[in-house]
């Protein structure tokens, strides 16, 4: 099995390097990362200028754009195989509910997708890489299951909680919970007196009830939330329908 990993944390994040050893026994993997952290990039593109890919000591690809960039450049001009699945993270933190639109490393998985290949996102649910050895065992028998029962490409979201790996419960399928709206801006000043903004922190879980991602993690459980890209509501679709009548 070929494996093409990426992240949004950038070619040196522990949880990248955590997860190529991990997968290395198991899979013939290359890793194609940003040159930098580049979370909360969603799925954008670096049109404005060209893209350079660089290679590091550890066989590591990196690459001075976004996840989404690593992965497309990958898949359209650097890989001479198509691979079998792309890896994203693990993510230092959580992407779970409205998380995963923002997210970079949902991004690179769903650039795969996207190209026709199966993809799988993974992220723990805490900052800080505590049990992040048990993360990278459970993001390895994520991608040994093979998932016969999902049409393919399928776009997986996996968040897991940073618990022992004997402590945690086994695997759940859950659909993305919701948030709260963002906490307010950070407003400070800039040394030449102008006023700057910091973005703040997510809200918190809104819709955390059973079934979801953050329920489940909570629990003890790996979430395992499958995801679409068409954004149509089809509800409101038959109501536009409808109404323009
Ligand atoms: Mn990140």
């Amino acid at each position: 099995m070929k494996i093409l990993i990426s992240n949004d944390d950038g070619y040196l994040a522990p949880g990248i390097l955590a997860l190529a050893d991990a997968l290395a026994p198991i899979a013939d993997i290359t890793v194609v990362a940003p040159d930098s952290n580049r979370s909360g990039s969603s799925n954008s593109l670096s049109l404005d200028r060209p893209l350079s890919v660089y290679r590091a000591d550890n066989g590591f690809y990196f690459v001075n754009g976004t996840p989404t960039d690593c992965v497309h450049i990958a898949l359209t001009g650097v890989l001479s195989f198509k691979p079998d699945l792309i890896v994203s993270g693990i993510n230092q933190g959580q992407n779970m509910g409205d998380d995963t639109l923002y997210s970079g490393t949902v991004a690179a998985a769903t650039e795969g997708f996207l190209f026709g290949i199966p993809a799988i996102a993974f992220s723990q649910v805490e900052k800080g890489w505590e049990h992040l050895d048990s993360a990278a065992k459970i993001a390895r028998d994520v991608v040994q299951r093979r998932f016969d029962s999902l049409r393919r490409p399928y776009l997986l979201n996996v968040n897991i909680p940073n618990l022992p790996y004997q402590e945690i419960k086994g695997v759940a399928a859950t659909r993305l919970g919701k948030r709260h709206e963002s906490e307010g801006v950070i407003k400070s000043v800039d040394p030449h007196g102008r006023e700057i903004f910091w973005i703040g922190p997510s809200g918190a879980a809104k819709d955390a009830g059973e079934g979801t991602d953050f329920h489940a993690t909570a629990e003890g459980w790996v979430s395992i939330t499958p995801l679409q890209i068409d954004l149509t509501h089809s509800a409101q679709l038959d109501a536009l329908k409808k109404g323009l009548l």
